[in-house]
């Protein structure tokens, strides 16, 4: 096995962990190892925009924590949200210094937007709809200046490197191909690998984006929280044949419509906000509405905004209908709920310490409770820049990971892999999670899936190493966390479950 030593060691290339790199290097070298390049991640496709408490007073911060902790249904943590809302402004400036083209009016002054369960408008967006690529970009051109700065790419997270303390001391990779390992030792370890919500069968993430870093860190005995928690974004493109699509709720925000096949309204019939109550009631409402009427269709509709309007705001989604045969400017769309966003994960603090000495989390993949039961839109670009930058005060930028008794190096992860076809494996997890965890969910049905899950987690076997059967291991293991949490807490609201499904549409297929 290969070795390496380095100070500071971040898996996962999206704005978190290049956010994390920009704040380490003034103390040390650091190591970035991620599974892709930048459009592996999430960041990379954010549309809407970042979440600021806009104007920065103690009013307009004041505002920003209650429309999250409304959002949130009640669970989140309220002084984490204090301390998100609170650096808001560092965030700002930070962006600001990086030459990040947010977007501008004639006059000089920044534009700023709204999404649902937004009071006020308070969200910056650059290039119209491509803030998640141009925060992304600005932050990895930075680092790339210093000599202190080195990226490994088509690596994947394989475990946890511990020494005898139950320190952590780095990390070990897997090559995407073959078994080769690669063992990494550092100082600190900071894991900002993600979400998972590639798990489901219909989802806006990129196809890896499977909770890879949940599993690897509950392996090596973190405490993992709220995996429960998915979000699913209501205007998902719903073209058969076609990868769902992600339709930025900023649409809604700028007062695009969401209407059924009769041309009727009837967000207002579940909520008096409408299109902009919070993202978790549009999504059960569209999804009842779809089992009361299975045959009508429901649509996202601009064609009442100005003539060139849609492709100027929203350019990147526009050309991408286009070039799928739909003109957004003229057509309504058609939608239909996808699996988005991970609120549960690696329990941290908000300085994205976890429960093991030495391992830190930040972004998507951790659980700092300032999302609750359903993320406030916009907020996660916000988490993850506040986390990359507040990760640093928790670490010992001392300690170098020297005189560390030898390590536990493969000791947390035996070669126990799952012996089913992967291709089919795969399909049938998504499936099942969509089917027993999604939108909407009743106990038996979780139960069943809970079941053929854990059928294919009994068909592991100790194998030769291999990428593909170890990502599809990590894949099982979290959703066998996210169907027992929700046999653990069966509450409305955070992952709502209800008796009986109401009218039945059959089984839904990509
Ligand atoms: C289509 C879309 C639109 C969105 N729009 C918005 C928005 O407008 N505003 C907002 O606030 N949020 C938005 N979100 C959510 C937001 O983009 C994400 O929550 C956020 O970008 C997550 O950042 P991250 O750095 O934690 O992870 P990511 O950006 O997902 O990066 C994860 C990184 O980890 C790497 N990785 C994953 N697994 C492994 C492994 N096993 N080994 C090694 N490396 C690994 C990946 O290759 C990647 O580099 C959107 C999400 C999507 C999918």
């Amino acid at each position: 096995m290969k070795k390496e030593s380095v100070d500071f060691l971040v898996v996962g290339g999206g704005i978190a962990g290049y956010q994390a790199v920009l704040s380490l290097l003034p103390h040390g070298s650091v190591l970035l190892v991620s599974r892709g390049p930048l459009s592996s991640g999430s960041s990379y496709y954010a549309q809407g925009g970042l979440a600021l408490p806009w104007g920065f007073t103690p009013e307009d911060r004041e505002r920003h924590v209650q429309d999250t902790l409304r959002a949130g249904a009640g669970l989140c943590d309220e002084a984490s949200v204090r301390t998100l809302v609170g650096d808001g402004e560092k965030v700002w400036e930070g962006l600001l210094s990086l030459d990040v083209p947010f977007d501008q009016a004639s006059d000089g002054s920044f534009l700023t937007t709204r999404e649902a369960a937004h009071s006020v408008p308070r969200i910056v967006h650059a290039g119209g709809d491509r803030t998640g690529f141009l925060i992304l970009s600005a932050l990895a051109k930075k680092v790339s200046e210093s000599p202190s700065f080195r990226f490994l790419s088509n690596l994947q997270l394989h475990s946890i490197r511990k020494d005898r303390k139950g320190v952590v001391t780095g990390a070990v990779f897997l090559g995407e191909t073959g078994d080769e390992l690669l063992e990494i030792e550092a100082g600190a370890t900071i894991l900002s690998t993600g979400g998972g919500s590639s798990l489901f069968l219909r989802s806006t993430n990129p196809r890896l984006q499977r909770g890879d870093g949940v599993a690897v860190a509950a392996r090596a005995g973190c405490e993992i929280e709220r995996m429960a928690y998915y979000q699913f974004h209501p205007t998902v493109l719903d073209i058969p044949g076609q990868a769902p699509f992600l339709l930025t709720e900023a649409m809604r925000g700028e007062g695009a419509r969401v209407i059924n096949g009769k041309g009727r309204r009837f967000l207002y019939d579940y909520h008096p906000d409408g299109e902009l109550a919070p993202r978790d009631v549009v999504s059960r409402a569209l999804w009842l509405e779809s089992r009361k009427f299975p045959d009508e269709g429901i649509f996202l509709s601009l064609t009442h905004f100005p003539e060139g309007r849609v492709a100027q705001r929203f350019p990147q989604v526009f050309r991408h209908c286009l070039e799928l045969g739909l003109d957004l400017q003229t057509t309504p769309a058609p939608i239909r709920p996808a699996a988005h966003f991970q609120m549960g994960g690696i329990r941290t603090d908000m300085n994205g310490r976890t429960t093991l000495p030495g391992l830190f989390a930040i972004g998507e993949v951790a659980s700092t409770r300032v999302h609750g039961a359903n993320r406030l839109a916009s907020n996660s670009l916000l988490e993850a820049l506040v986390m990359g930058r507040r990760v640093v005060d928790a670490i010992d930028v001392g300690y170098h990971g020297e005189g560390t008794e030898e390590a536990d190096t493969l000791g947390n992860v035996p070669f126990f892999m799952p012996c089913v076809d992967i291709e089919e494996g795969w399909a049938r997890l998504r499936q099942i999670l969509w089917d027993s965890a999604g939108i909407v969910r009743t106990l038996p049905l979780v139960r069943k899936g809970l079941h053929e899950i854990r059928e294919m987690i009994a068909s592991e076997r100790p194998v030769p190493l291999d990428g593909a059967r170890f990502a599809l291991g990590n894949g099982l293991l979290v959703a066998s966390m996210i169907l027992e949490d929700i046999l653990r807490a069966p509450v409305a609201g955070a992952n709502y479950v209800v008796d009986e499904l109401p009218g039945s549409t059959g089984k839904d297929k990509d």
